[in-house]
């Protein structure tokens, strides 16, 4: 019948997704286990807009699995905090990350690098001491690193995140709220925590040259936001028309492909010294 028919798709695609699911896990503990790694790092430039200069560069992990193809990371992070494996994929772009930093200071280059804390690693106070103890054995210091972490890590019963955020920004780390506007948290909560940046989530800015509703959204984010002396980060600018609409409304920081896409460490480099900014 019809409806058998439904039921029997469905069941296929669940299968499917099992499969898919199953398949992640197996070939990123794989990964994580081998010497050479199918991980590598990619990293994208913020612009402040006022000063019209890198400022900061976006550290993004990517997978390339032999087995399973391109793997994106909004696929397997979720994967593999399920699986109980982030702490081993932070850990690993903890490494890679603080290495390209001590490179980045050999050649010349200081800007800070943002890297991204899935909500299991900000509970996870050991994983966060090793952090520090890397940094000051490649001779950095907490500043060179800004830590990326999203709103619902913050919101109802999240103390211990809350806890470890506090000592990390008196030993001197700088906290950004990624994904900002899509979950439930307030500025006027923000401004109680050690946060001091937030990053305006790229679904309210991709079609900001043209969608009066996420024109609103932006400026009354950007004044509130202000008022509480928080910096914004404005992700997903793809057009120039969106650049000028954020610099013409102090928007602090922009990141998006119109600037440049995420790319690897060596290409970042060379763009350096061929961009304006
Ligand atoms: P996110 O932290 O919000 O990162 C921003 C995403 O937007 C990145 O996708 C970036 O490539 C993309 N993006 C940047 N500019 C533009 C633009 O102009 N237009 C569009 N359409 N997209 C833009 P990516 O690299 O695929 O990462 C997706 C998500 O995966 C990240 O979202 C973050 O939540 C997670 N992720 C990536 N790397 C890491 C990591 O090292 N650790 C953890 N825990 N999560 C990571
Ligand atoms: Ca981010
Ligand atoms: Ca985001
Ligand atoms: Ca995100």
């Amino acid at each position: 019948t019809q409806s058998g028919h439904w039921l029997m798709r469905y069941d296929q695609e669940l299968e499917n997704r099992y499969l898919r699911r199953l398949s992640i896990i197996t070939e990123l503990k794989h990964c994580l286990q081998s010497e050479q790694s199918e991980l590598s790092m990619v990293y994208q430039p913020k612009v402040a807009l006022r000063e019209r200069q890198v400022c900061s560069m976006e550290a993004l992990i990517r997978w390339n699995s032999k087995v399973l193809g391109f793997v994106p990371p909004d696929e397997f992070i979720g994967i593999a905090e399920q699986a109980g494996l982030v702490e081993q994929v932070t850990s690993w772009v903890m490494n890679q990350t603080i290495r390209d930093i001590v490179s980045f200071r050999a050649q010349g280059y200081d800007f800070t690098v943002a890297m991204n804390l899935s909500t299991q690693d900000i509970q996870n106070a050991e994983l966060l001491n090793r952090m520090h103890e890397l940094l000051n054995v490649a001779g950095l210091q907490p500043g060179d690193l800004e830590l990326e972490i999203t709103e619902s890590d913050l919101v109802s019963d999240a103390s211990v995140a809350i806890e470890n955020i506090r000592q990390l920004n008196s030993a001197g780390f700088r906290f950004a709220i990624d994904d900002f506007g899509t979950g439930y948290s307030s500025l006027a909560y923000l401004k109680d925590l050690p946060v001091h940046t937030i990053k305006i989530d790229k679904s309210f800015v991709l079609k900001l040259a043209t969608d009066k509703n996420d024109q609103q959204i932006v400026k009354t984010v950007l004044s509130l936001a202000h008022i509480f002396g928080l910096s914004v980060v404005a992700e997903g600018v793809e057009d120039d028309t969106t650049l000028a609409l954020l610099a013409d409304w102090g928007c602090d920081i922009a990141q998006g492909y119109y600037i440049s896409k995420p790319v690897a460490a060596p290409v970042l480099l060379e763009w350096l010294d061929s961009t304006p900014y």
